[in-house]
């Protein structure tokens, strides 16, 4: 089974969802042979996001299933704004990401030079711990970009699945799905979220998982998920997780 389930047509953009600016990421998308596509624009964009285009478009293929999904910004003490939020609309799926700590973009280029004020050993505890909070808060389904954190290649000494154990261990007890998400090998990190490492104690806690590709451009739909696939079959992996409104069933990888 090939998913795409991290799509953003609105980007950092803007606008509203519409037929026709949906059309090229399905065809795209089609063109990679995905089997079903999952628009996941941030939630800060909620909006913009309709789900009459996507009905619409749903009733005209039947190579691709098209699912909505939301890619949530969690950030400790927003959950009862997100759980408003999420009501709104009838989603596939929601996936909980992280992209400020303390309101600082981590993240985002024009906010690198945060990375010189602290001790990166210390900085992945911190980022760690909003992930463990993520994982118990009960409101998502799908955890994005598990180790962004390495985005600009920023990496404390030594073994970092100590640092990421406690996070997966609540990932593993609230029975959230990891997703395998590829824009990772086109940022500085140049590494697929989450690492190998990461992935492989993923594996042993049991923890479901889904692909992504995070395009934010037509052209990136699809991406690497190839590779993504391999990765998850050498790692033991044999399925993967798709959703329609908000339940999960296991496929074939
Ligand atoms: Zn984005
Ligand atoms: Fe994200
Ligand atoms: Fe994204
Ligand atoms: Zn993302």
């Amino acid at each position: 089974m090939n998913v795409d389930y991290h799509v953003h047509a609105l980007g950092h953009r803007g606008g509203q969802y519409t037929k026709e600016l949906l059309l090229p990421y399905i065809n795209r998308a089609r063109g990679q042979g995905v089997q079903e596509i999952g628009f996941s624009d941030h939630d800060e964009y909620l909006e913009g996001i309709n789900e009459e285009s996507i009905a619409s478009l749903r009733t005209r293929y039947t190579d691709i299933q098209i699912k909505l999904g939301l890619e949530v910004s969690y950030r400790p003490g927003r959950e009862e704004e997100i759980k408003a939020a999420i009501s709104r609309l009838p989603f596939d799926y929601l996936i909980g990401s992280i992209h400020d700590l303390d309101l600082w973009m981590f993240d985002h280029p024009d906010y690198r030079s945060g990375y010189s004020s602290w001790d990166i050993a210390e900085l992945y505890r911190k980022y760690y711990s909003v992930l463990e909070r993520l994982a118990l808060c009960g409101l998502f389904d799908i955890v994005g970009h598990l180790d962004v954190i390495k985005v600009f290649g920023y990496r404390p000494e030594g073994d970092l699945l100590p640092f990421a154990e406690p996070a997966l261990q609540a990932i593993s007890s609230a029975g959230l799905v990891v997703e395998v998400n590829t824009a990772g090998l086109r940022k500085p990190c140049a590494e697929i979220y989450p690492a190998k490492e990461l992935l492989a104690r993923c594996f042993e806690l049991n923890i479901p998982v889904t692909l992504g590709s995070d395009a934010h451009l037509q052209n990136d739909v699809g991406r690497d998920l190839a590779y993504a696939r391999e990765l998850l079959f050498q790692t033991g992996y044999r399925s993967l997780m798709t959703f329609s409104q908000r339940r999960r069933c296991s496929s074939l990888l």
